[in-house]
């Protein structure tokens, strides 16, 4: 299974499916659509029921059921693009057969080398094979390895008819990397009671957490009057906004927060004398405390209107997504379910909150609920992405355990 994932993930790294966030066409960039069609063939080639790409781009397929118990249908999710942040074209991976420790030079005349003094996280995998760049592009594991996992284990499980699952569904979804991943994905039309993306980091992660979010615009009303003759005149509004941010709570910014701390950050903010806008993000895991942040804000606006009598700010606040904790939680079995097949495979799970969304996150609101699993790799988005083929084979392998472990729950 090891040299079949890893064949496949290579072969999938040659296909440039970087999304674009410029582009108004779905899929975003013409690769996907031809990678999409590339992936439908392997499926077809593989043995797999019902092969559809849509008009979108989305790639589904099914592994039919082959037991009489009654199971829920379980879908296995990855997406097709890489990140717009790092060069998707003429990847070169690279296999390390056997990591000694120490630094992989990855690209020698520009001087970039992959050193477990900037990513500890190396020495991990001292003794295993590693596939790492050449320096001038992404790998594309994130979600590349997700992809070639989920094929190479529904093959598995095809040329073994005697491990017993029920019916398997998977989609490989585009512009995942642009945060429209979901936007065409139709759940009734998968069919599947719940699911999973193939597209966390390292070995044994598990998530079912992330921000909720929103954003806030806020305008800032001054006015101008010449500088000589504006004694009571002037309202300057930056020193307005200016004051509005000196009131916010200090800490609570990405730069001084962690783990399951919430924030508001600033993103923009554009001003003169007589108009000043101002963008935040507001993010929380804890619903409770995302509404408070969102009150404390339009509190804050209230107030400065009534000490100036006047409207001088007035801010708009947007939801954007939120915890798919809130989805998940009445439907725990289905983490249980991944953390088991985890365990079952002899692997640690690690249960990390997603300081961020995720397609899951949104697919859980739309009725698909959906927690996110390891893919293996490390560095994503980068140069110095690169994934052990230990951790791609033990997805593999998490991935069989899933599909089959509700079988093996009711056989007593
Ligand atoms: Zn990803």
């Amino acid at each position: 299974m090891e040299k079949n994932v890893v064949d496949r993930f290579l072969k999938y790294t040659g296909f440039d499916t970087q999304s674009d966030p410029e582009s108004n066409s779905f899929p975003s960039s013409k690769g996907q659509v031809k990678f999409a069609k590339f992936l439908a063939e392997e499926l077809r080639l593989v043995g797999l029921s019902e092969v559809e790409v849509d008009w979108n781009g989305y790639v589904t397929a099914t592994l039919p059921s082959n037991t009489q118990k009654s199971v829920p249908i379980i879908g296995f999710i990855a997406h097709m693009d890489t990140s717009p942040d790092c060069s998707g074209q003429h990847v070169n991976p690279r296999i390390i057969e056997s990591y000694k420790g120490g630094d992989i030079v990855l690209h020698e005349a520009k001087n970039i080398v992959l050193s477990p003094k900037r990513f500890p996280e190396m020495l991990r995998y001292i003794g295993e094979q590693l596939i790492v760049t050449d320096g001038n592009t992404l790998l594309g594991a994130d979600d590349k390895a997700g992809l070639a996992e989920i094929v190479t284990a529904v093959e598995y499980m095809l040329r073994h008819p005697e491990i017993e699952h029920g019916k398997i569904r998977i989609a490989f979804t585009p512009d995942e990397e642009i945060g429209r991943g979901a936007d065409h994905f139709y759940v009734p039309k998968f069919g599947a009671d719940f699911g999973y993306t193939m597209d966390g980091g390292e070995l044994g992660e598990l998530q079912y957490e992330n921000f909720n979010a929103a954003s806030a615009h806020l305008v800032f009303h001054g006015v101008n009057v010449h500088p000589g003759s504006a004694k009571d005149k002037m309202r300057n509004s930056m020193l307005v906004a200016n004051k509005f941010l000196n009131d916010l709570p200090g800490r609570e910014v990405p730069e001084h927060t962690e783990n399951y701390e919430g924030f508001f950050h600033l993103l923009k903010i554009v001003g003169k004398v007589d108009l000043t806008e101002m963008e935040f993000i507001i993010r929380d895991f804890d619903r409770g405390k995302f509404e408070e942040r969102k009150l404390l804000l339009m509190g804050m606006v209230d107030r400065m209107n009534q000490e100036y009598g006047d409207t001088v700010v007035e801010i708009n606040i947007k939801d954007q997504y939120f915890n798919m904790k809130e989805m998940i939680d009445p439907q725990f079995h289905v983490v249980e379910l991944a953390k088991n097949a985890m365990i079952s495979c002899g692997i640690v799970p690690k249960i990390v909150p997603v300081r961020g969304g995720t397609d899951g996150s949104r697919l859980s609101y739309m009725g698909l609920p959906c927690p996110n699993i390891f893919g293996g790799g490390h560095n994503f988005h980068g140069i110095y992405e690169y994934i052990p083929t230990k951790s791609m084979e033990s997805a593999c392998r998490v991935i069989i355990a899933i599909a089959s472990g509700l079988t093996e729950i009711q056989d007593d």
